[in-house]
């Protein structure tokens, strides 16, 4: 196992084991040129190929239809809050938002904060934001509908995207982008943070429909206009070239085990792995109603807080690691993004029996 551990983390998480070792063997000399992609120009050829492989590659394993542009910024998904409505929102105009947890409470707050006006037009906050909202009415001049697919903290994930007609839909992605097929031509904007299913914290990847690029105002921040990174193909300025480099060899693996579809496969029978062994006892408690159930963060509770802390303290001497619930929330999060192995759910799930045979 290369002395690897399980690792459950939420973000930065499990990247795969081969990309690893490839960046290993690389390090030093990349392929041979004697320095490392890290110390390389970014406008020298050799990252020029890594970048545009990276772009390449995103739209072929995400399905990437023509008329969309994979862009690569920086400053986190924290950063997009804002991003998104300083581009998006012409002068008076108002964006629809629907919270379904703590990021998108933050992004609506962001929104807010640079003055910008929002609707929510629909919260799961009444129940700790435990479902996805079924009902809800767009408005018809809405910017955009804003909506976050996968809730990394509640362990939430929408399994139908809204339908929104003439709005732009525009989506967080950050803890489930390439985790199952979807159908991308749906979405005006998608941003993800790449520290989960993509590779290292430091880089968001942006998939724009290129005539959401002409709505950029010239009066913002160069470093947020999409206009500008888009049309210098993420070249504005220095790019994150090690994560973007990481990025190409994360779509490369994917791409090597069969594409987004295989990945999808493994995901569901990873989740219901995790959520049987949740449902078969008392012992352990699901959080989420279950048709809203996440495929990338499962949370769950024991029967005390006493119970939780062990149960995290003695999963570490399993070497099972990333476990504790977001501190806001507490109890039990696994995260089982991508690069998490079924043979990792595997040790977890037999864990968790041999927890509950010892403490039930
Ligand atoms: N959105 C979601 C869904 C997230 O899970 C996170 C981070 N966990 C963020 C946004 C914030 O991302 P970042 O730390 O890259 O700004």
């Amino acid at each position: 196992m290369d002395n690897r551990i399980h690792n459950f983390s939420a973000g930065p998480a499990a990247l795969p084991l081969p990309v690893l070792k490839e960046v290993q063997k690389d390090l030093v000399s990349y392929r041979g040129e004697g320095l490392s992609v890290m110390e390389m120009s970014h406008r020298g050829k050799t990252f020029d190929g890594i970048i545009k492989d990276a772009e390449d590659l995103m739209k072929e394993i995400m399905g990437i239809p023509q008329g969309y542009k994979v862009i690569f910024m920086q400053g986190g998904a924290t950063l997009q809050f804002a991003t998104v409505p300083l581009n998006l929102l012409a002068e008076g105009q108002a964006a629809d938002y629907i919270n379904t947890g703590s990021w998108s409470t933050k992004a609506i707050k962001e929104a807010q904060l640079i003055g910008k006006k929002v609707n929510v037009i629909a919260t799961s906050e009444d129940k700790n934001f435990s479902y996805i909202p079924k009902k809800f009415d767009i408005s018809a001049n809405a910017g955009y509908l804003h909506i976050t697919s996968n809730n990394t903290i509640f362990g939430t994930q929408w399994s139908n995207f809204p339908q929104t007609g003439n709005v732009p839909l525009v989506c967080d992605m950050s803890s489930d982008i390439n985790c199952r097929k979807i159908d991308v031509g749906q979405f005006a904007l998608i941003y993800a943070g790449a520290q989960k299913n993509m590779g290292p914290s430091g880089v968001t990847i942006v998939i724009i429909r290129e005539d959401m690029m002409e709505k950029s105002p010239a009066n913002i921040p160069n470093l947020c206009s999409y206009k500008t990174i888009g049309s210098k193909d993420s070249l504005y300025n220095t790019p994150p070239t090690f994560g973007i480099y990481i990025i190409k060899l994360v779509l490369e693996w994917m791409k090597s085990v069969g594409g987004v579809e295989a990945i999808e496969k493994i995901n569901r029978e990873k989740a219901s792995l995790l959520y049987d062994t949740i449902d078969a006892t008392d012992f352990y408690t699901g959080t989420v109603e279950k048709d809203s159930r996440s495929l990338m963060n499962v949370p769950f509770r024991l029967p005390s807080e006493d119970l939780e802390k062990e149960f995290v303290a003695q999963a570490l001497q399993n070497d099972i690691i990333g476990v504790k619930g977001h501190r806001s929330v507490g109890g039990i999060r696994a995260s089982i993004y991508n690069a998490v192995s079924l043979d990792s759910i595997k040790t977890l799930v037999a864990f968790m029996k041999e927890f509950e045979r010892k403490n039930g």
